[in-house]
């Protein structure tokens, strides 16, 4: 194993580039296990509008790469692979990815969180697309559109109210005839004269990959098997998020919902040294800029840590 880091950021979305330029400047030389897959959500995404400091927006690739170069820029060091286990018990804290090892005294647990598909071919082809797994990132694009949202959940209820301030018409499909979301925002919807409910359906295909957007949707009764079509412009998939925490199982304190456990208003875990930034903490606001913000936190409380535990 070679020289023990000061910090490991794992993951390379929104938080771990922030982590990574705050902790860089701070003359930290961090390390960053991007994942195979760099990025992020965001990657996933066209036009991101909410993110300050771009009057007309930006590309979601187009950001994470300039954030990406950002943190090179102050000397970042980065690794495309994943992180495959974690010691936490010992110090410092190891980091494995396949073959290689890494021991570091802090580390930055920025991992994320990934939206649940359907699992339809034409779902993946046709994401950015007019298939969409975030209102708040893509709704604006549907304006006076026909808009759909799937799931049952709160997620579906909260994307659905927000569309429906966007659409002409919001369709809220969900498998069961019975919702799982919370009371108050059940009414809300219910009361709302834009969203009509589908009961027990499911979806069947999304079209039309050929010209690259969503024309329609083909719609199957989940207890009669019946097939029905409908014109829609955008989709939404809401059927939750799964946080990506597997390799921490065990090692620090998760909720019961998988996500990383941090001392409110803090990034702190239940592992002295080790913090969480970003959605992989965060099942609440799930944005870019509070990912960022909590990745300036942790890169600010692993320094911290490091001063009061590793005087020079
Ligand atoms: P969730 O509560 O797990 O709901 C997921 C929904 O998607 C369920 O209705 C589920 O159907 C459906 N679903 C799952 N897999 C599906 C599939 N393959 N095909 C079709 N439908 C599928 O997830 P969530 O809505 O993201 O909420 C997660 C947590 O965050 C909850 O505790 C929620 O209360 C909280 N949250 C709160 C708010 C708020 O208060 N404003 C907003 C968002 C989230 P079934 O019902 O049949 O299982």
């Amino acid at each position: 194993m070679a020289t023990t880091r000061k910090v490991i950021i794992l993951g390379s979305g929104p938080a771990g580039y922030t982590a990574a330029i705050y902790a860089a400047r701070a003359n930290l030389a961090p390390l960053v296990l991007t994942g195979v897959q760099s990025g992020g959500q965001l990657m996933l995404t066209t036009l991101v509008e909410n993110y300050p400091g771009f009057v007309e927006g930006i590309q979601g690739p187009e950001l994470m790469e300039t954030m990406r170069k950002q943190a090179e820029h102050f000397g970042t060091e980065m690794i495309a692979e994943d992180a495959t286990a974690v010691d936490f018990s010992r110090r410092p804290f190891v980091v494995r990815a396949g073959e290689q090892a890494f021991e570091s005294h802090t580390v930055v647990i920025a991992t994320g969180a990934s939206a649940k598909l359907l699992g339809l071919p034409a779902e993946s082809k046709l994401m950015g697309r007019g298939v969409s797994t975030c209102a708040t990132c893509d709704g604006f694009f549907f304006k006076d559109q026909n808009i759909m949202v799937v799931g049952g959940g709160d997620s579906a209820l909260e994307e659905a109210l927000y569309l429906a301030r966007l659409g002409r018409r919001v369709d809220v499909v969900h498998r069961r005839d019975s919702l799982r979301g919370s009371k108050i925002m059940q009414e809300r919807a219910f009361k709302n004269p834009k969203i009509e409910f589908i009961w027990d359906t499911v979806l069947d295909d999304i079209r039309d990959v050929d010209q690259g957007k969503v024309t329609s949707v083909r719609l199957k009764h989940a207890k009669t098997g019946a097939l029905t079509e409908r014109p829609v412009d955008g989709l939404f998939v809401a059927i939750g998020h799964q946080p990506n925490t597997q390799v921490f199982r065990g090692q620090l304190e998760l909720l019961p919902n998988d996500y990383i456990k941090v001392k409110p208003g803090t990034t702190q875990t239940s592992v002295p040294g080790v913090f969480a930034a970003g959605d992989v903490q965060d099942h609440t606001y799930r944005q870019a800029v509070t990912a960022a913000g909590t990745g300036c936190m942790a890169a600010l409380e692993a320094e911290r840590y490091l001063e009061a535990t590793q005087p020079h």
